[in-house]
C-alpha cells in the first residue's frame, strides 16, 4: 500500500552488469505489506519457484490500514488481506511459509524485537537469498517501507553471528545462518537485474489477487482501470528490461558477501 504503487523504479538508467542470480535453493521475500513483496520481486520469485525455488513469503504489518473507508472494518480487512496474501504467494507458485508477524500497519519501528523476530525466521527457514525493501531509498513517504527494509538489514547481522539473540539459538536449536545475497528492491542505485520476461505476466496475476487494494493502491475498481493497471506494470517492466537487454525485468541493490 502506499500513495504510489511500491515496487520499481521507472527512471531510466545505466546498463546493468549483474543479470540473473542462479536460481537459490530457498528464498525469503519480506515485505512491509500484503502486496509489497508482489510489486517488489513477483515475477523473479515466480520465475525462482518454477525452476525448483522454495519460496518463502514474510510479512510484517496486518495491512490495517489499507483502505480508503471510514467506515470499514478493520478486522475483517485484515482477515481479507492475509488471505489474499496466501492467494498471491499460491499464484506466484511459491510453496513455502506465507508468514504474518501482525505489527500494526503505518506504526512499524525497526526496533529489537522486530529485528529479534525477523533473524529466527531467517535462521529457521535458512534461505540462500533474502529480498525486501531497499531503506535507503530517497524521499520515500511511507514509513513502514523504510523500518521494514532497515530490519531486514539489521537481521542479516545478527541471524550470521551466532552470539546474536543467543537464547533464540539455545532455545529452538536452529544454527545462525549467512544467506548468500540480499536483494532491495525500489533501489535508488540497483546494480542488479533479473530477467522477467517469462513471468510477467503471472506477476501480474498475483498483483490482482489483492482485490482490496484496488481502489487505493492500484487507482483501478472497474474492468478498465485494472487493464490500465496491468499494462503500467507491463510497461515499466518492459523499460527496466532494456538495463539488462531482456523484454522485462525487476531491478535491485545487490548486496553480496553478507
Ligand atoms: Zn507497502
Amino acid at each position: 500500500m502506499g500513495a504510489n504503487e511500491p515496487g520499481q523504479p521507472s527512471t531510466p538508467g545505466q546498463i546493468l552488469s549483474s543479470v540473473n542470480l542462479e536460481t537459490p535453493t530457498i528464498a525469503l521475500a519480506v515485505g512491509a505489506h500484503p502486496d509489497d513483496i508482489e510489486f517488489g520481486c513477483g515475477a523473479t520469485l515466480a520465475k525462482w519457484a518454477a525452476a525448483g525455488c522454495l519460496v518463502h513469503h514474510l510479512v510484517i504489518t496486518d495491512g490495517s490500514k489499507g483502505t480508503w473507508n471510514p467506515e470499514a472494518d478493520i478486522a475483517e480487512l485484515i482477515r481479507m488481506r492475509r488471505e489474499e496474501q496466501r492467494e498471491a504467494a499460491r499464484r506466484l507458485g511459491a510453496r513455502g511459509e506465507t508468514i504474518f508477524l501482525d505489527r500494526v500497519d503505518g506504526e512499524l519501528r525497526s526496533d529489537d524485537d522486530l529485528r529479534r523476530e525477523l533473524t529466527h525466521w531467517i535462521r529457521a527457514l535458512r534461505p540462500d537469498v533474502v529480498l525486501g525493501h531497499d531503506p535507503w531509498k530517497r524521499y520515500r513517504l511511507h514509513p513502514d517501507h523504510r523500518e521494514a527494509g532497515a530490519a531486514v538489514c539489521d537481521a542479516i547481522v545478527a541471524a550470521r553471528d551466532p552470539h546474536f539473540f543467543r537464547d533464540d539459538i539455545v532455545r529452538t536449536g536452529s544454527g545462525h545462518h549467512r544467506p548468500r545475497t540480499l536483494l532491495l528492491w525500489e533501489a535508488d542505485e540497483p546494480d542488479h537485474g533479473e530477467d522477467a520476461s517469462s513471468t510477467l505476466d503471472i506477476k501480474i496475476h498475483a498483483l490482482l489477487a489483492h482485490k482490496s487494494q484496488f481502489e487505493s493502491t492500484m487507482k483501478a475498481v472497474s474492468a478498465d482501470e485494472l487493464d490500465r493497471f496491468a499494462r503500467r506494470i507491463r510497461e515499466r517492466s518492459t523499460e527496466l528490461g532494456r538495463r539488462i537487454g531482456r523484454p522485462a525485468a525487476e531491478i535491485f541493490k545487490r548486496i553480496s558477501d553478507l
